[in-house]
């Protein structure tokens, strides 16, 4: 149990407005979490704080050498006031498979969650009501020793910042375009895929950008080794529903395992849909799309839930799945998770949590 030391700030912003569209990512409450780390002291002075600049050395060790983990997660506020976080013990635990990867110090569980609950309280007057809106949650820990050498640092600040969020897609759950990325990777087996940090986001934005002047809004990223198997599109997982049958790829070792991708595949086994966790290529992906039998694809994150592909583009191949549409399954699955999210649905797996 942390002590949590609360200072409120003397300058409140003004709230967003109802009609704000709240661009993701652009507005920042009023308040943070924050607490130090010390070898041979631990994590210590656990307080919550007027949002606000750090103050930081040029030498700190993250400018350097990348020593850095985030996660993300959202609040949502239910038609009867209460504030709901979505299975917030997947992204600790996972938080702390990426601690252990980068030779960041853990966090307890329960300490994790607490701080979570403690600066989503305070700043519960921002999570936004209007439909599809929600409180995006995002912790992180960066390292701090003043030191120009390679080495886990002895020093890191956990941080939790909090960001009103608009639906994800204003207009509706809007089809989205893939680039099949062939010349460059995102992770290999035995490499950080499988870790939710910074470093995986640097590798990417050189694809990212080629994909954008293409035409396309997301990269699917191929293995790194065969340069043949799917593994991840953005920064979301990926589903592809043929003949019937649910596929996503089985985490490898760099694919990092989202909680959305989990929930997706609990509902999808309950509704007796086939699912299969596995290898997949893209010919058999070309494949499917030659005879007629790819049905479905989506991709499945925190921040846009469910993201219906309309088209993959493989080096000259163009496939449309859907007519350029949304799906069936991928329409029931937002409206499940989401319903599940905002206490509209029966919560009978006990995935929210309430603050
Ligand atoms: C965070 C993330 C996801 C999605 O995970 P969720 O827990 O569902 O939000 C997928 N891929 C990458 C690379 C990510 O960083």
């Amino acid at each position: 149990m942390l002590n949590i030391r609360i200072e409120k700030t003397k300058d409140p912003k003004v709230l967003p407005g109802k009609d704000n569209p709240l661009k993701f990512g652009t507005i920042f409450t009023d308040h943070m979490f924050i607490m130090n780390y010390e070898t041979g002291k631990g994590w210590y002075d656990p307080r919550v704080i007027p949002y606000q600049p750090l103050n930081l050395e040029p030498s700190a060790m993250v400018f350097h050498y990348g020593q850095e983990m985030f996660e993300g997660l959202k609040a949502y506020k239910t038609d009867d006031g209460r504030t709901l976080l979505f299975r917030p013990d997947k992204n600790i635990e996972r938080a702390n498979r990426t601690n252990r990867r980068i030779c960041i110090p853990e966090i307890p569980e329960e300490d994790f969650l607490q701080a979570i609950k403690t600066v989503v309280k305070v700043d519960e007057a921002w999570i936004p009501t209007k439909e599809g809106t929600s409180l995006y949650i995002r912790p992180f820990i960066i390292a701090t020793d003043p030191y120009l050498g390679v080495r886990p640092s002895d020093r890191y600040l956990f941080i939790i910042i909090l960001s009103p969020v608009g639906a994800y897609y204003p207009e509706g759950l809007n089809p989205v375009k893939i680039w099949i990325e062939d010349e460059y990777v995102r992770a290999v087996k035995g490499g950080i895929g499988e870790a939710k940090t910074g470093a995986n986001y640097v590798a990417s934005m050189k694809s990212q950008v080629k994909a954008h002047d293409e035409g396309y809004s997301q990269v699917l990223w191929l293995d790194g080794v065969h340069r043949k198997y799917i593994e991840e599109v953005g920064a979301m997982n990926i589903f592809f529903k043929i003949n019937g049958t649910v596929l996503t790829p089985e985490l490898n070792g760099s694919i990092l395992p989202g909680v959305t991708r989990d929930s997706v595949l609990a509902l999808c086994r309950e509704w007796g849909l086939p699912t299969e966790e596995r290898k997949i290529s893209i010919d058999e992906i070309k494949a499917a799309h030659e005879n007629g039998t790819l049905e479905e694809v989506w991709g499945t994150g925190t921040a846009a839930v469910i993201s219906p592909v309309g088209q993959l583009r493989w080096e000259n191949h163009i496939m449309q799945v859907q007519d350029g549409g949304i799906g069936p399954i991928s329409q029931k699955l937002y409206d499940t998770i989401t319903g599940i999210q905002l206490g509209r649905l029966e919560d009978i797996h006990n995935w929210t949590v309430e603050v």
